[in-house]
């Protein structure tokens, strides 16, 4: 149960005041539902309000700030004029002007005679100063109403910056005092500021360096995500390495009948991973391991292999895919090279009609499966194994922290390997999985062709159409990725639905789109057709599977490539490096593009080592480019930012390791304050799973 204390802090967002109905779904789109979620919705510039008087001293477009007495008022003649008041502040005169004005509350705001305190942007024009819409007008005797360093928040259509910081006033007043979660050193290394104090400052920045990620509040914000998220993932870990696990030796007979009819050699990388594995499984504590391979390394082959281990011994495995058409995938590969073993491999999917899912559950029960694969319905509750002992999960990042946690939870005891294309730094490994044992596949098969990239303007579309039109003639398939804008999916559809149609012109029946908001078996149908080749160019939005294997697709178009982050184009790329012959991949931009954005690209260009591209992503990812490891989902930070807080990663780390050791349940005063924060940070599910009871 959360703790009494932040229900303050839970409450919904339409407790505060100024917030109605329609402010309501507008700052829940912007930044959540609950108070705490505007609380983390943090401002990214500030406007300089200080008092700036007198007029004569104003400096042409920027912000003026000071006392002004209302001399007159002039309607407009006509409705295209504007409303114009005379004011001065003495010496000098100032116009304000309005276009589009309300007379009632125009008269009201600006009585004639009266002095009041304004703020805007102001302009010399004409030989005058004149401010168009003035920001802020009070009475002169509340100028201080009027903040010297205004914050500026992101904002979404239909919100305002004053909406947001009026909001966030009332939220601020909030902010219970919560216990100190740090110890007296971590905290001093934070310059003893507390969590209250530093959201307090957070909001009120008045200088630009307060803005920084860096900024001593925003770095103690950030360390208590961060331990927040460390001290979660050490509790699994911890677990999974307590809970006596069981120890498969295996026969060797049905891995070896596999490898002696595998079509290809393993790579040396693939038996090492293998070999770490097979040690893991064979030792009687619980395995949990990540494989991480590139695209194409040969993951599925690591996962067959290691599951034929515990099957020699009788045991059931199960192979989790985070799609029905990559869980349909795995099927068919695994099959295909099982065929000469009498190894039984299962597919359960939605699709599936109720009798031939109670016909698989029965089979399941009675041992008569031996490998079950699907998507997460395979952890549903009606689904019973006669004796699982192995699980592998694919394609991990995209499953996050509070599931990977349910997933441990429900588990019987087995061994769980991970495997994940996505080359991940070893700091966002940290934050992802924790101390986790990992293995690199870091060599692809021999014979592979390195694909070509080629970045270009994406004024040059028709010409890429062009040679397009000849590829497709001569027998190619392509996929045609389109932008991601702005984290919105209808403009993602809405682009991908346009390109669609002007490609449909060139292509006619041989194109076609997929894209997020389709139904699974949708998207499942025009991944057969382009994969049987009934289909030779398929438009896509960024949803497409990353896993899907179709070795006959060797070129694809990325447009607006400057704004995904580099993990996502190197595994865009991925797909069309899967069979044997060698693919185009062309990275469209536009202008204006940043030199870092430049740059990006040409690392792409540069190299196909995933790793390093994994690496020079973070490097290069500039403070304002939100793609990148967030889009890639690998960790779901509000504040912390790895490209600033890797050293308060290490920390957190350390500090999550020492806390286990010394107050494993949470029990001391440090510990209660510990359990405050994890729920402030909503690894609800971490406390219920570790510290329950
Ligand atoms: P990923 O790691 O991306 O999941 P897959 O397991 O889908 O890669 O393998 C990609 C392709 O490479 C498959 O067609 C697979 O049969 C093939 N493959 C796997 N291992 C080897 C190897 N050692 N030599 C040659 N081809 C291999
Ligand atoms: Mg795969």
């Amino acid at each position: 149960m959360r703790p009494s204390i932040l229900y303050p802090l839970f409450s919904s967002i339409d407790s505060l005041k100024g917030v109605g109905t329609k402010t309501q779904k507008l700052i829940g789109n912007l930044c959540g539902q609950k108070v705490v979620d505007a609380l983390f919705h943090f401002p990214y510039n500030i406007i300089d309000r200080t008092y700036t008087s007198p007029l004569s001293k104003a400096i042409n477009n920027k912000i003026w700030t000071g006392v002004v007495s209302i001399t007159k008022h002039v309607p407009p003649q006509t409705s295209k004029h504007p409303y114009r008041i005379y004011c001065s502040d003495g010496t000098t005169e100032l116009v304000l002007v309005f276009f589009k004005v309300y007379k009632d509350s125009i008269v009201k705001n600006y009585p004639i005679g009266e002095r009041r305190a304004i703020s805007g942007k102001i302009e010399y024009f004409n030989g005058m100063w004149q401010m168009t819409h003035p920001d802020f007008v009070v009475p002169e005797n509340r100028i201080n109403d009027i903040l010297t360093k205004e914050p500026i928040y992101p904002l979404t259509a239909g919100t305002t910056n004053k909406m947001i910081s009026k909001i966030l006033r009332d939220a601020l007043s909030r902010i219970p005092n919560l216990p100190e979660w740090l110890d007296a050193g971590g905290l001093k290394d934070l310059n003893n500021v507390s969590f209250k104090d530093a959201l307090k400052s957070v909001h009120f920045p008045q200088k630009e360096s307060d803005l920084s990620p860096n900024s001593i509040a925003r770095r103690r914000l950030a360390y208590d995500e961060i331990l927040s998220n460390q001290l979660a993932l050490a509790f699994i870990r911890q677990k999974s390495k307590q809970q006596q696990g069981r120890s498969f030796k295996g026969t060797g007979t049905l891995y070896q009948k596999i490898i002696s009819s595998l079509p290809f050699e393993l790579t040396k990388s693939q038996m090492e991973v293998l070999e770490e594995i097979k040690q893991d499984q064979e030792m009687n504590y619980r395995m949990l391991r990540l494989v991480q391979g590139d695209v194409g390394s040969g993951k599925t082959v690591v996962a067959l292999l290691s599951m034929v281990k515990v099957i020699e011994d009788g045991v059931q495995a199960a192979l989790m895919a985070p799609t029905e058409i990559l869980a349909k995938q795995h099927y068919e590969t695994i099959t295909s090279l099982t065929q000469n073993t009498d190894i039984k491999v299962a597919l359960l999917t939605g699709k599936l009609k109720a009798k031939q899912k109670k016909e698989i559950y029965e089979n399941l029960a009675l041992g008569k499966i031996d490998i079950l694969i699907g998507t997460h319905a395979l952890f549903a509750d009606n689904v019973e194994f006669k004796d699982l002992g192995f699980v592998v999960i694919d394609e991990q990042h995209r499953f996050g922290v509070q599931q990977r946690l349910s997933l441990s939870s429900k588990g019987k005891k087995c061994d769980v390997l991970v495997m994940t294309a996505t080359p991940i730094p070893r700091s966002l490994l940290l934050t992802a999985y924790g101390d986790m044992d990992y293995s690199k596949i870091t060599e692809l098969p021999k014979g592979r062709k390195p694909s070509k990239t080629v970045v270009m303007n994406i004024n040059k579309i028709p010409e890429v159409i062009t040679a397009l039109e000849r590829k497709i003639s001569e027998g190619a398939r392509a996929y045609w990725v389109c932008p991601l804008v702005e984290e919105s999916e209808k403009q993602d559809l809405f682009a991908a639905t346009k390109r669609f149609e002007v490609l449909e012109e060139y292509f006619g029946d041989k194109v076609a789109l997929i894209h997020g908001k389709m139904k699974e078996d949708e998207k499942d149908a025009v991944m057969d057709e382009f994969k049987q080749g009934k289909k030779s160019l398929l438009v896509a939005t960024t949803v497409i599977e990353v896993g899907v294997n179709i070795p006959e697709a060797t070129i694809m178009i990325i447009e607006h490539a400057e704004r995904f982050g580099l993990a996502q184009l190197h595994q865009l790329r991925g797909r069309i490096k899967r069979g044997f012959e060698e693919g185009v991949c062309m990275l469209m931009y536009s202008y204006p593009i940043s030199n870092i954005s430049k740059e990006r690209l040409n690392v792409m260009k540069q190299t196909e080592d995933g790793f390093y591209i994994a690496e020079k992503d973070l490097e290069l990812r500039g403070g304002g480019e939100i793609l990148g490891t967030r889009q890639s989902g690998f960790t779901s930070f509000k504040i912390a930012d790895m490209e600033y807080h890797q050293d308060l990663l290490i920390k957190a780390r350390d500090d999550a390791k020492n806390i286990l050791k010394t107050d494993p349940k949470l029990e001391t005063k440090r510990g209660e304050a510990l359990k405050v924060l994890l729920y402030l940070f909503e690894q609800n599910e971490a406390v219920k799973t570790y510290l329950a009871g």
